[in-house]
């Protein structure tokens, strides 16, 4: 007995049946009411077509490009309504959301994603960044405001994290007896953290998903897109930055045009290590993985100008994935190229671990706050079919994100934290397995080699000089 969230009138077109996708697809088919004759699933790849074929449902085989989006979205959306879900790589998202408005089409993604070739051609680093993909998208929102709702990087991370930074101001100001009242805007939200005194997000995540055979050498192993693991990896590692740092890296990068949240490092950022936290390892290394949630955490939660806040936190990825992704990495960047074989894991030969994805909010009175989901594969498998623990994640996100749209069908261009956090975790919830709320007293400072000096700032734990691994 599943709810059902609302019809969606008119085609549902998903771009991309990967991991996300197929994952995505039978919980669309579970919680909404729709003309199941007018789904159609864009997918280039041929060894998606039995499957697509034996659960009936049309397959459109080809990539959309910059040439032919046009095309072969106007020919599906031609009744001027319906949903466009894309979770695909390589496709345009600032292009496709304004095509699907024009159009008059309810859109989603999960990521901004620029068109093939921009992670590895684009010369310039600075334009490599989230930061500037980011941005573009701001610029179309400011330029373009209202109109059909197009929802921008609703998956896990960026997407469901957001919800969750809510949720633990909301905790931790109930637990230092704070007033709980829930903030109704933006700045009521950025206020709420600056007061609680939080000076820092980390998205802490600690995935040991793993299966019993070893990871064979030269094959990239991950638990979602080898493709998109990859593309970020290689760009500049990224963070929201925030007002308490009193100390900029060498390598840095600050803005001087758009929101001026973030900076970037001359260093890409699945080689790049910070010390964080989880409730399962405790302390470890997370690789300063580039997110859209970095830079749109710290623009949210900014009080006043962006130039010169009186408040911002630092904000940044902090990712240990699976440990055969954490030895693919190692040897894609030990060797100075990519493997040519990719695989993520499945649900059926994970035969242990949880994706543990939350944020960890620091600095405040009770020093550490990590609020988030530990999801095993085994409850996975009970929840929902063709998906490991780190898929459902971001699909429930994506069924979250489509039922806020279509209960707010002309809200413009929004980002998760732009919604409504109780409504979506509400949708998303039964999915996440236990979601727990973890204090500690650990800091950056704490756990260290000892022997070897390090240019580290005694004085105040959570600088991000100190989260920086040396
Ligand atoms: P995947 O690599 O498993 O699948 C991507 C699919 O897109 C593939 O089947 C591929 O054939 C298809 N594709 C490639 N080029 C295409 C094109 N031009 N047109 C249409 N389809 C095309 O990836 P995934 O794990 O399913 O991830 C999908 C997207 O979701 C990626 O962009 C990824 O970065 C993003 N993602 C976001 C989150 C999050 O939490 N926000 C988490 C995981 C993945």
């Amino acid at each position: 007995d599943y709810p059902v969230y609302g019809r969606i009138d008119g085609p549902i077109v998903m771009i991309g049946f990967g991991s996300i996708g197929k994952g995505t697809w039978p919980l669309i088919e579970r919680h909404f009411d729709y003309d199941a004759s007018k789904l159609t699933v864009i997918e280039p790849d041929h060894a998606q077509a039995n499957f697509l074929r034996q659960h009936g449902l049309k397959h459109l085989q080809v990539a959309i490009t910059k040439d032919n989006y046009r095309e072969v979205l106007g020919d599906l959306f031609s009744e001027g309504k319906g949903f466009c879900v894309n979770l695909s790589v390589d496709t345009s998202s600032l292009d496709l959301m304004k095509y699907c408005r024009e159009l008059g089409v309810l859109y989603i993604d999960t990521v901004v994603e620029p068109w093939a070739g921009f992670y590895f051609d684009t010369q310039n680093n600075a334009e490599r960044t989230n930061y500037a993909l980011r941005q573009k998208v701001r610029d179309e929102k400011a330029a373009n405001p209202g109109g059909p709702t197009a929802v921008s990087c609703c998956g896990a991370n960026p997407g469901m994290v957001s919800w969750f930074v809510k949720e633990a101001l909301l905790t931790l100001a109930k637990d230092t007896g704070h007033d709980t009242t829930t903030p109704t805007d933006r700045d009521g939200w950025a206020k709420l953290m600056q007061s609680l005194g939080v000076k820092g997000v980390h998205i802490a995540e600690r995935d040991t998903q793993a299966r019993r055979v070893p990871r064979p050498r030269g094959v990239f192993v991950n638990t979602w897109s080898v493709e998109g693991f990859i593309s970020e990896g290689f760009q500049p590692a990224e963070l929201g930055w925030g007002t308490h740092e009193k100390w900029f890296p060498e390598n840095g990068h600050s803005y001087d045009t758009g929101c001026q949240a973030g900076i970037w490092l001359e260093r890409p950022g699945a080689i790049t290590r910070v010390h964080t936290w989880c409730p399962t390892p405790g302390p470890q290394f997370g690789y300063l993985v580039t997110h859209n949630e970095a830079i749109s955490i710290s623009d949210y939660y900014t009080v006043g100008d962006a130039a010169k806040p009186e408040f911002r936190p630092t904000c940044h990825y902090a990712y240990h994935p699976s440990d055969d992704a954490v030895l693919s990495l190692h040897e894609m960047f030990g060797s100075g190229r990519q493997q040519t074989k990719h695989h993520i894991l499945t649900e059926d030969e994970i035969v242990e671990g949880i994706d543990e994805l939350g944020v960890l909010l620091f600095g405040h009175k009770k020093n550490a706050l990590w609020y988030g989901s530990r999801l095993s594969t085994e409850e996975t498998r009970d929840l929902a079919p063709y998906q490991n623990a780190t898929g459902l994640q971001v699909s429930s996100a994506v069924l979250a994100g489509m039922v806020w749209a279509l209960e707010n069908p002309m809200a413009g261009i929004v980002e998760t934290d732009e919604m409504d956090h109780a409504r979506c975790l509400e949708v998303q919830r039964p999915y996440l397995g236990p979601v727990e709320a973890h204090y500690t007293d650990w800091t950056p400072l704490q756990d260290r080699w000892e022997h070897f000096p390090e240019d580290i700032d005694d004085s105040d734990p959570w600088q991000f000089r100190n989260v920086l691994a040396s």
